[in-house]
């Protein structure tokens, strides 16, 4: 393999990949929380976690299977499904009012409000979901 054709870290492991195609999914932008991500750089998250072993290599390698994603949104969603990752988002706002003296304080004071909404990822803005 060559420097050139190497895959970069954190990115999929198929030096066939087209990664400028992921990237333009959805215009250069994160598909979970809609933030702009480098051209070169970002990562590739497998919409349906690898760590499963429940896609055989066909589903695996599908374009429709990869989306762009910045470096925060792929670490946290992990091995979580999409609706697992949602969930994990949602749990945030009681974990922190759980461990955090000075979030309860500024809750109390009305500096920060925690909200029941539903996450809604950047890409369910666009009609597209996982395969
Ligand atoms: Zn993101």
């Amino acid at each position: 393999m060559t420097k050139q054709n190497a895959p970069e870290a954190g990115s999929e492991s198929s030096a066939r990949l087209d990664r400028a195609a992921v990237w333009a999914r959805f215009a250069g932008r994160c598909a979970y929380c809609g933030q702009e991500i480098p051209k070169k750089g970002f990562h590739v998250d497998h919409v349906q976690p690898v760590f499963r072993g429940l896609l055989g290599a066909k589903e695996r390698d599908a374009e429709t299977d990869k989306f762009p994603s910045c470096r925060r949104c792929n670490l946290w969603k992990s091995v979580h499904s999409v609706e697992g990752f949602r969930k994990e988002i949602e749990a945030q706002v009681d974990r922190v009012r759980r461990d955090s003296a000075g979030f309860r304080l500024a809750e109390d004071f009305g500096q920060v409000e925690g909200t029941c909404k539903r996450v809604v990822f950047y890409f369910e803005h666009f009609g597209q979901g996982p395969a």
